[in-house]
């Protein structure tokens, strides 16, 4: 690991790393990134395991595999939001070679943008690729193009952490930190810094839920995820604590804490509300999706919320 570090480092922005490499192929083949060279972490050691302890909770190494996490026992027994967000990935294929490590640091999506070089002849080179303007939004001064990932807004209900090393040790920060709200480089790793590894606290009570909006039920990206990390009170059914994590909205995959005013009710449809509309307030999604318009996108938020309140809810009574 540290020797890939090193490597990363001493080579800067020149080097880029490959793990699955189901989200940079597709970005070399269109010549979007041209790198000097890559550095294939795929066979570092000890990066492809899943471990679970009661006290600690569930640690997953950045080269495992979706299909693998998915299918791991205590990921389906403790962890069933997680199992679900990897299995609606892409396509078996994509989940059998992509790593979460991969997942999280995957690049963000617009239609202007994830074209082969061919279809990009006629448009000029927009802030992703280091030109002067957006496509998406005129007259805009960012780029804002679309993080997409499916297993952030998982992960970020599920307050997790990760471990980034730098060659000379580590340094563990929540997921949200590893984001920068950047459409052209979403994710805040420097040249000779890797995702080592997810740390996600053991679940309590918790029960979650994965609702993903797509055209096709395969393949596709997210035009909108909402996952959904609740804890039921156990009495009249409401909430005691509820987390939401979204994607396809925004520049950054976007973590939803309860609102105060959530704490001034113990009625559920009260609380999903709050929960629903504080959601829909913080998703902005842009004309740079293929499929559904942005506002029906915005809409479809608070609908996803509460459905996916719903369905936890209806699972947690199962467990009961
Ligand atoms: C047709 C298609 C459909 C897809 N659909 C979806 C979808 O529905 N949902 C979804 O979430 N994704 C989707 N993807 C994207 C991709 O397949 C997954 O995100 C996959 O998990 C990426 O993992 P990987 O190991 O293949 O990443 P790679 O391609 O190897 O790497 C992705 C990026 O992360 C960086 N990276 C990889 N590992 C590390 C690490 N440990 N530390 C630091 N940087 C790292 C790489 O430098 C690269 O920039 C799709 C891709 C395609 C081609
Ligand atoms: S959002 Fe705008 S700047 Fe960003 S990739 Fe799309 S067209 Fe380019």
């Amino acid at each position: 690991m540290s020797e890939a570090c090193k490597t990363a480092f001493g080579e800067g922005p020149k080097a880029q790393i490959i793990a699955g490499g189901t989200d940079i192929l597709p970005a070399l083949k269109y010549r979007l990134k041209t790198p000097g060279i890559l550095i294939d972490i795929s066979s570092v050691p000890d990066l492809d395991t899943i471990t679970y302890s009661e006290q600690e909770g569930l640690t997953v190494g950045a080269l495992v595999t979706l299909r693998r996490l998915a299918a791991h026992k205590d990921v389906r027994e403790k962890y069933p939001l997680l199992t679900q967000a990897a299995l609606s990935v892409g396509s078996a294929q994509l989940q059998a070679m992509g790593t979460i490590g991969g997942n999280l640091c995957q690049d963000a999506c617009c239609i202007y943008y994830n074209l082969p070089s061919v279809s990009r002849q006629g448009l000029d080179p927009c802030f992703k690729l280091g030109g002067g303007r957006c496509h998406a939004v005129q007259g805009s001064k960012i780029c804002h193009a679309t993080y997409s990932g499916d297993m952030a807004p998982a992960l970020l209900a599920l307050r997790a952490c990760v471990t980034i090393a730098d060659g000379t040790g580590e340094n563990t920060i929540p997921l949200n930190e590893l984001y920068s709200g950047r459409g052209e480089a979403p994710h805040v790793l420097e040249p000779g810094r890797i995702l080592k590894g997810i740390q996600v606290p053991p679940p309590f009570h918790n029960v979650g839920i994965y609702v993903k909006m797509r055209i096709r039920k395969s393949i596709d990206y997210p035009l909108l995820g909402v996952a959904v990390n609740l804890l039921p009170n156990g009495k009249d059914g409401a909430l005691k604590d509820i987390l939401v994590g979204l994607t396809g909205v925004e520049k950054s995959p976007l973590l939803i804490t309860p609102p105060d005013e959530i704490k001034d009710t113990y009625e559920l449809e009260k609380q999903t509300e709050i929960m629903a509309q504080a959601a829909r307030s913080k998703a902005h999604p842009i004309a740079n999706t293929s499929g559904y318009s942005p506002r029906y996108r915005r809409e479809m938020v608070s609908v996803y919320v509460r459905q996916g309140v719903l369905q936890a809810l209806e699972i947690a009574a199962g467990r009961g």
